[in-house]
C-alpha cells in the first residue's frame, strides 16, 4: 500500500468513527433536550423564561388550592420528574419529596433555591418573597442551560436578563414603599410575607405567634393577648393575613383588626389562578402596602 492509499483508508476510516460517535452523542446523551421540573409554579415561570424555546419546563405544584407545606406527590409525578433532566425545588425542607425523588439520579441537574440563596435548614422557607431569588434563580439557570446546551448560552444568558429586567417595576415598588414607609412594626399571621417585610424595611411584631401557627401549633395565650393589644391600641402599621390558611384565631384577630381599623395586607403562600404570573401576584400585594401608606398619610 503506497501512503496516499493508506492516508485515505485512514481518512475514511476515522470519518466513519466520527459519524458513529456524532450520531450515539444524539441518541444516548439526554443533556441535548432541555426537560426542566419545578416543584412550584412561579420557578417555572422563571425557567420558562430563561429557557425559551429550547426544552420544556413541568411544574408539579401549579394549583392553589394544594397546599405545598402538606404536598405528596403522586406516581405521575415521579414518572415526569424520571424523564426530567434539571430539577428546581425550594429546598429547606419545604419540598422535601422534590429532593427525594431525584435523590437517586446522578445525572440529573438539581438546582436547590435555598441552597442557592445561602440558606440553611431551619430557616424561613418562604423564599420567592425575596425578590432578589428570582433574579438569582434566573441567572443560574441560565448557566445550567449553558452547559446543557454551550450553543445556546448566549440566549439563555440574555433571557436571564431580560426576566430580570421585568422585575424591575417591583423592585422599584418596594424601593418606593421603603422610602415612605409607617414608623410601627407590623403583625404577620405567619411568616409567609416576611421576606418582603424585610426588603421594605418593616420589622415583625409578633414573632412568637407567627411561628407557632407555621408549626401548626397554637399560639401561647399571652401571645395571642400581646397581639390583641397591639391592635386595639394601634402600636402597629398593618396586619399580613394569609388568605389560603384557615384558622380560627387568625379569623378572629383580623375581625378584631377591621373592628380597630388596623389595615389588612391578604398575601398568599402560592400564585392565585386570578394572577397571570409571579410579577403580578407579587404587585399586587405590594400594592396593598403602598395604599396603606398613602392613606396613613392622608389621616
Ligand atoms: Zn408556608
Amino acid at each position: 500500500m503506497n501512503n496516499l492509499k493508506k492516508i485515505s483508508i485512514f481518512l475514511i476510516i476515522s470519518s466513519i468513527l466520527l459519524l458513529i460517535t456524532g450520531c450515539s452523542n444524539k441518541t444516548n446523551n439526554p443533556k441535548r433536550n432541555i426537560n426542566v421540573t419545578t416543584s412550584l409554579n412561579f420557578y417555572g415561570e422563571v425557567a420558562k423564561d430563561v429557557l425559551g424555546n429550547h426544552g420544556s419546563v413541568t411544574s408539579i405544584i401549579n394549583n392553589p388550592n394544594i397546599d405545598p407545606h402538606d404536598f405528596e406527590p403522586k406516581s405521575s409525578d415521579a414518572r415526569n420528574v424520571s424523564k426530567t433532566n434539571v430539577m428546581v425545588s425550594n429546598g429547606l425542607g419545604y419540598d422535601s419529596w422534590a429532593e427525594n425523588l431525584t435523590s437517586n439520579n446522578k445525572d440529573i441537574t438539581k438546582v436547590n433555591v435555598g441552597k442557592l440563596m445561602g440558606k440553611n435548614s431551619g430557616d424561613n422557607p418562604h423564599i420567592w418573597y425575596n425578590i432578589d431569588t428570582m433574579k438569582k434563580l434566573a441567572y443560574e439557570l441560565a448557566n445550567q442551560f449553558g452547559k446543557l446546551q454551550p450553543q445556546n448560552k448566549k440566549a439563555f444568558e440574555q433571557n436571564a436578563k431580560d426576566y430580570v429586567n421585568k422585575l424591575k417595576p417591583v423592585e422599584d415598588k418596594i424601593n418606593n414603599i421603603k422610602k415612605s414607609k409607617i414608623d410601627k412594626p407590623v403583625a404577620v399571621s405567619e411568616p409567609v410575607f416576611d421576606y418582603s417585610l424585610d426588603k421594605l424595611g418593616y420589622s415583625i411584631a409578633d414573632k412568637s405567634f407567627e411561628e407557632a401557627i407555621e408549626k401548626g401549633n397554637d399560639p401561647a395565650p399571652a401571645d395571642i393577648r400581646q397581639l390583641q393589644n397591639d391592635i386595639i391600641h394601634h402600636k402597629l402599621a398593618f396586619f399580613v393575613v394569609n388568605k389560603q390558611v384557615n384558622s380560627k384565631i387568625v379569623t378572629n384577630l383580623a375581625n378584631l383588626a377591621k373592628k380597630n381599623k388596623l389595615p389588612i395586607v391578604y398575601v398568599t403562600e402560592t400564585k392565585p389562578v386570578n394572577m397571570s404570573n409571579y410579577i403580578k401576584w407579587m404587585d399586587n400585594q405590594y400594592d396593598q402596602v403602598l395604599k396603606i401608606q398613602k392613606n396613613n398619610r392622608l389621616k
